[in-house]
């Protein structure tokens, strides 16, 4: 449980976070609230020579809405946000990771560029179509969330640079919901769901979104379930539900075979759209 020896710095300014990760190469890291990064470097999964810590470098933590969005810096906590209704499936999705004291040091950049797919917040990132502002020495470019999960721990973020915010649409017409089932409380995901639901006048499914966890190397969108719903009745969410766990390659583990999660994501699936849609 003992680390490889590392350097550290925490630098006061993000140009010189940006200078000593791109000095640094591949052997050079970011540090954010530690809860993934360390225990890899504990069980010598992974094993950087230099940590960068972002918690010094001003503007990264914080929400804003602006302009029909949410803004929310990468080194925002996911104690900030859980439980806050106005940040639909972000606070409800926040709410349900780990314990408190997790939720007191992990942020949501460090979450996203991690790329774990039995984390809950890159299901939801993917589920509400974001962004992630990704800053480098050549200066900054745009992630979209589509883009964003390249394979299991994998992300488009890369090396040398830094997320700085994530922006995520308010989506204040629509109703979502976040269920996640563990078999004990405060577990990760044996599988969760990102169901969202906008509603038309005639209270029909104008339009839907479904994502994921731990249906496969990266969060998934249901798109054969979002499909089989968008423009119907709410009495449609059942069939549509059944649809769910197409396309994906969930890995068996000591909790569930794959066939048990594609269950598992169906029926969460089935629920959370109901939750969504009332
Ligand atoms: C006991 C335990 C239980 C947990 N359970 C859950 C759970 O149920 N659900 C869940 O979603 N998560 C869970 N987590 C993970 C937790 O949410 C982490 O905090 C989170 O995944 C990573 O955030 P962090 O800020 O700790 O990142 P760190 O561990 O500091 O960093 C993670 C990775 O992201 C990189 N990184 C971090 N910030 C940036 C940045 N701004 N720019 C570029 N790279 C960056 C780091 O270099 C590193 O590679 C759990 C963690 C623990 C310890």
């Amino acid at each position: 449980m003992i680390p490889p020896e590392f350097d550290y710095v925490a630098p006061d300014t993000l140009d010189e976070a940006l200078k000593a990760l791109s000095e640094g190469g591949e052997d050079a890291k970011a540090l954010a609230g530690g809860h993934s990064l360390l225990p890899l470097m504990k069980l010598r999964l992974a094993a950087p020579t230099l940590l960068v810590d972002l918690r010094k470098v001003p503007g990264l933590r914080g929400v804003q809405r602006e302009n029909g969005q949410w803004r929310i810096g990468a080194m925002t906590r996911h104690a900030d946000m859980q439980g806050n209704a106005d940040l639909g499936p972000v606070g409800q999705a926040t709410a349900l990771i780990a314990d408190q004291q997790v939720r007191n040091r992990g942020t949501i950049g460090g979450s996203l560029v991690h790329g774990d797919p039995a984390s809950d917040l890159p299901t939801v990132f993917v589920a509400c179509e974001g962004s992630l502002t990704v800053a480098g020495s050549g200066g900054t470019r745009e992630v979209a969330a589509g883009d964003m999960f390249e394979d299991y721990l994998t992300t488009a973020v890369g090396e040398g640079a830094a997320a700085t915010e994530i922006r995520v649409p308010t989506f204040d017409d629509w109703g979502s919901s976040y269920l996640k089932f563990t078999r004990r409380a405060e577990d990760w995901a044996m599988v969760a769901v990102c169901a969202m639901v906008k509603k038309a006048g005639d209270g029909s499914v104008e339009d839907v979104r479904i994502a994921l966890t731990n249906m496969g190397s990266t969060p998934l969108r249901a798109t054969a379930a979002e499909d089989a719903l968008r423009g119907k009745g709410l009495d449609a969410i059942a069939a549509a539900a059944e649809h769910a766990a197409e396309g994906t390659d969930p890995p068996g583990d000591l909790n569930a075979t794959p066939d048990y999660k594609r269950h598992l994501a169906r029926v969460l699936t089935r629920r959370a759209l109901e939750e969504a849609a009332a």
